[in-house]
């Protein structure tokens, strides 16, 4: 172990300690921050360690895939080392190593733990030239919230050269339904897992689409079956490029009212508690990981059934008869995602869009228009548009052609109060809501005493 890496542990556990016991802050990104500082090498001297380290990237999905893959090797007798949600840059991949040290900087058990790191897209190729991944798991690329990165050709660059630190045996974990992901096969001669899925049942031409053309030809890829988006089976007119065949395929995939059941091909029904469609691709690629770390088919079925919804993606609040349920959206894929799963709930139950514009949220909310609200159109329930640019929505929900109640008041203490004495009992609520307004009304739920907080 270099003094400089125990250095940096011994920093971080200090800065764990001032964190927590002065602040009154756990489990955030401080720790590792610090210990980035002291010693730039401290997420390969502490990730070195670990018997095998897998990374978990993509637009939307990585939290949650990461989520499964640990319950999988759970579920497999083996000692897991994570990054709590959302801490995906490489502080928060240090901070989880850190919290795993001794004072000398040894991870206990280390040669029999696996690493599942969560990576933000812009930190891939620092973290896996760092941590050496056993592999890597790219979800899906979508464009997100137009001022994060810019443009799918920078995540893709990102991604390439992250591609191209991995060693020999780094095992690809791609999605076999998104071609910009598909692409990535060819960067460099390494081994790869396909999956996806082969339930036709479900999708259509409906949804924003944000065209996509072949890398080798230029050609723009055409669809036998589109399921979302740019999410399909697809193919190149131009250079016969096509969908490669999953390995790891879901031959059906059921959504119910408690979780999705996807069968996948050679391991039989897998259920879990998460909802929607996309949840089925999420859960296929931590099967495709737990295959190629060698877990065994009981634990591959096992991880997913104990996972219920991550916080705040989807969360349920049960309030005398009535439930909310909140729905985290950051970028129009995502977004029409929940509202496909929202056109099949109860006709009567009631739909709110939270829409905030500060920088967590991205300030530009031109996106809202790529969001098919139309799908909502023609239910029964009521429906509310609220948070700091509650007009905005409001606008939005209306040009869907939804009959939208007045605007809920911005604070979210009065928006909250509002709505639970406007929804009638026993139904539900829907809110789709951005980052920040999830957070303050979780926080005001908590004040209420109606959910503890998780948060820091
Ligand atoms: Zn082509």
């Amino acid at each position: 172990m270099k003094l400089r890496v125990v250095a940096a542990v011994h920093a971080a556990r200090l800065a764990t300690f001032v964190s927590r016991r002065l602040l009154g802050r756990g489990g955030t990104a401080l720790p590792g921050l610090v210990a980035e500082r002291v010693a730039p090498g401290a997420l390969a001297g502490l990730g070195g360690q670990l018997e095998r380290t897998v990374l978990v990237t993509g637009t939307n999905g990585k939290t949650t895939t990461a989520r499964i893959l640990a319950a999988i090797l759970a579920a497999d007798g083996k000692a897991v080392v994570a990054n709590r949600e959302g801490s995906n840059l490489t502080r928060g991949m240090v901070s989880a190593l850190v919290a795993e040290a001794g004072w000398r900087g040894r991870i206990a058990a280390a040669e029999t733990t696996i690493g599942v790191f969560e990576a933000d897209e812009a930190s891939l190729p620092a973290a896996a030239a760092a941590l050496q991944p056993a592999a890597i798991v790219f979800t899906n690329l979508f464009r997100d919230q137009l001022d994060r990165y810019g443009e799918v050709d920078t995540v893709a660059g990102f991604w390439r050269r992250a591609i191209a630190m991995v060693p020999d045996d780094c095992v690809l974990i791609l999605n076999a339904d998104d071609p910009s992901v598909a692409e990535l096969a060819t960067v460099r001669d390494l081994p790869v897992r396909w999956f996806g899925i082969d339930d036709l049942r479900s999708g259509g031409e409906r949804g924003a689409f944000d065209a996509r053309w072949c890398g080798a030809c230029g050609t723009d890829f055409s669809y036998d079956h589109r399921f979302f988006g740019h999410i399909g089976h697809w193919r190149c007119r131009g250079c016969g490029r096509e969908r490669p065949t999953p390995g790891t395929s879901a031959l059906r995939v059921s959504d119910g009212e408690d979780g999705l059941s996807v069968e996948v091909q050679g391991l039989g029904i897998v259920e879990t508690g998460l909802r929607g469609q996309y949840n089925a691709w999420n859960t296929l690629a931590a099967i495709a990981a737990g295959e190629v770390l060698g877990a065994s088919a009981a634990a591959l079925r096992k991880g997913p059934a104990t996972i219920g919804p991550v916080f705040g993606r989807q969360e349920s609040f049960a309030i005398g008869s009535k439930t909310l349920r909140l729905y985290l959206v950051k970028n129009p894929a995502g977004a029409n995602q929940v509202v496909q799963l929202l056109g099949r709930t109860d006709e009567d139950d009631g739909f709110a869009f939270f829409l905030n514009d500060r920088f967590a949220d991205g300030q530009d909310v031109s996106w809202t228009w790529d969001v098919d609200f139309e799908l909502l159109a023609g239910r029964g329930g009521r429906v509310w548009a609220g948070g700091d640019r509650g007009a905005d929505a409001a606008l939005r929900l209306h040009y869907a052609g939804l009959g939208v109640e007045p605007v809920l008041p911005p604070q979210p203490a009065e928006a909250l109060r509002t709505l639970l004495e406007a929804m009638d009992e026993g139904l539900t609520l829907h809110a789709i809501v951005t980052y920040t307004a999830l957070l303050e009304l979780r926080r005001e739920l908590a004040r209420q005493g109606l959910a503890k907080s998780t948060l820091d």
